[in-house]
Order: structure tokens, then sequence, then C-alpha cells
């Protein structure tokens, strides 16, 4: 292989992410498919300290550098101190996968005021605070010849329910409706700077946050019922789509929500009715 063409295993050489929620489901396996891409990531917890130090010793054993950092994605002062820790560790940020996220489901006549702040605060203001920090971290260290051909990577985790209306979850599905125009506003914002900004949108994931949705047989099959391809999405799937969406292989994609859900916004009820 000559210098033009690296191989697709280390196209992020060099390169340092931040992952929040690092230490599972999606998180974890985009961790894991950066490392293996050559970037050293910084994989980021809030209580699981022991899965995220698991996932650091799988990023190591493929040859890359890592971190386990917590932080509480809706303090402000924990994201600026991961951030400085961050680049204490490594020199800069260059891609930012802003993943934590958490559901607090309640009918919503019955869903407090607490189970809606801790939705919003966690999915949409974290997002805004790490995005935040991680822009004002590329503008301070500007472009770097060789890297990349931007001078940051922004890809926040969302969901198909920025999209997809979801009964008895209204703060989740508002926080990633709220998350799908935040992205595209930041984008609007920062394209000129050199600065991509991007969504993916996952369908059902088998992480723990939907742990009873494809454990029960019952209910999985009720959930394969919404997806054309037939198949619950691993948490790798998304680590690929994230791979590609943090590489200079999407230079031209900015803006955007790659859906990546085995055809769930297709709306399958309407194979069959309408
Ligand atoms: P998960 O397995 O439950 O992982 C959630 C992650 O978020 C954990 O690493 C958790 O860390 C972290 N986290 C929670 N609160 C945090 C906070 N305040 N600060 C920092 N980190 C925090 O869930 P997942 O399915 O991988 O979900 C990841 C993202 O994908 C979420 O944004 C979710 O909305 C989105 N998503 C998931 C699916 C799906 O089907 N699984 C579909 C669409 C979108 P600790 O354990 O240390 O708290």
């Amino acid at each position: 292989m000559n210098q033009e063409s690296p191989k697709p295993s280390a196209v992020l050489n060099g390169q340092t992410a931040v992952v929040t929620g690092g230490s599972s489901g999606i998180g974890a396996g985009i961790a894991r498919a950066l490392g293996e891409a050559g970037a050293n990531v910084v994989v980021n917890y809030s209580g699981s300290r022991e899965r995220a130090e698991e996932v650091v010793a799988r990023i190591r054993e493929q040859g890359s550098q890592a971190v386990a950092v917590q932080a509480d994605v809706s303090s402000e002062s924990d994201v600026e101190a991961m951030f400085r820790q961050a680049v204490e560790i490594f020199g800069t940020v260059d891609i930012l996968i802003s993943n934590a996220g958490v559901q607090q489901d309640a009918a919503f006549t019955e869903m407090t005021l607490d189970e809606w702040n801790k939705v919003i605060s966690i999915n949409l203001t974290g997002a805004f605070l790490c995005a935040r920090a991680a822009t004002r971290e590329f503008l301070r260290r500007g472009m770097v010849p060789g890297r990349s051909s931007a001078l940051g990577k922004i890809i926040f985790v969302s969901s198909v329910h920025e999209i997809i209306p979801w009964s008895g979850r209204v703060n989740y599905a508002a926080s990633k409706g709220g998350l799908m125009l935040f992205m595209k506003s930041i984008a609007q914002e920062l394209g000129a700077k050199g600065i991509r900004v991007n969504s993916i949108a996952p369908g059902a994931i088998r992480t723990p946050i939907n742990r009873e949705s494809w454990d029960d047989p019952e209910a999985k099959a009720e959930l394969l019922k919404l997806i054309p391809r037939n198949r619950i999405g691993d948490s790798s799937d998304i680590g690929k789509a994230a791979l590609w969406l943090a590489s200079d292989e999407s230079d031209y994609v900015h803006g955007t929500s790659l859906v990546v859900d085995g055809g769930m916004t297709l709306y399958p009820g309407f194979i069959s009715a309408g």
C-alpha cells in the first residue's frame, strides 16, 4: 500500500476521538471501530468505570491508545474537565462522538418533571455542552497539515425517533427531535470554518437501553415486524457508519442524519395496510 491510500484500518491514525457514553452499547461499538482505525480514544462514562476500562483494554489490544474518563455530560464543569484531560493526554481532539443518552419512559400524564429534565439534560443539553467544547478545541488548535481535510468532525448519535413520534417516551422523542435541528443549525454555522457536523439515526440496536424489546421472544417478534431487514442491529453496524462519517471518505457529507435502521423508517406497517 502506498502513502496516498492508507490501509482502511488506519484511516484515523494520529487523530483523537472523544466518545461520550463509550462504556456500553453503541458508544462502545463506535469506540472500538475508531480505535481499530488508528484513533486515540477517550472512552467517556458516567458511572460504569469497569465497563469503560474493558472498552479501553480492547482498544489497546488493537494497538491504539485509549483512556477512560468519567464525566456527566449534562454537567458543564464535568464536560470542560473531560476535554481539558483529553487535550492534556493526547494534545487535541479531532472527533467528537456525542452518544451518551438515556430513556425514562412514562405515560405523558404520569411523566414527572424530573423524568423530563433528566432525558433532555443528558440527550440534548449534553450534546450542546460537548459539541461546544469540541468546537472551541478545533478552533484553538487550527488545521494540522496532512491529518484530515476537516478542522474537526462532530457526530451525534440521535435516533429514528428524531423522525418517528414515540408515545410513552415523549421526553426521549423531544430530545432527539431537538437534536436534529441543533445538529443542522450548528452545521450551518460551522461549515465555513471547516468543521463537519452530522448525526447517525439508529433504529433498534441490541444494547442494554432496550433489553426488554429483544430479550423477551414475544416482544422481539413484535419489534421485528417494524424492521424490513428482519434483524435487530448490532453496535458494530453503527460503529462502521461512525467510522465512515469520521473519515475523509465522507468529506462532502455535512448537516445530515445518516439513518441506520434496517428500514424502520420505511413505515413497514404500510406493507399490508393503507
Ligand atoms: P446504553 O447501552 O444504555 O449506553 C448508554 C451510555 O450512555 C452508557 O455508556 C452510559 O454510561 C452513558 N451515559 C448515561 N448517562 C450519562 C451521562 N449523564 N453522562 C455521560 N454518559 C452517560 O445505550 P445505547 O443503546 O448504547 O445508547 C447510546 C445512544 O444511542 C443513546 O443516545 C441512545 O438514545 C441512542 N440510540 C440507541 C438505540 C438502540 O436501539 N439501542 C436506537 C437509537 C438511538 P454509564 O453506564 O457509565 O452511565
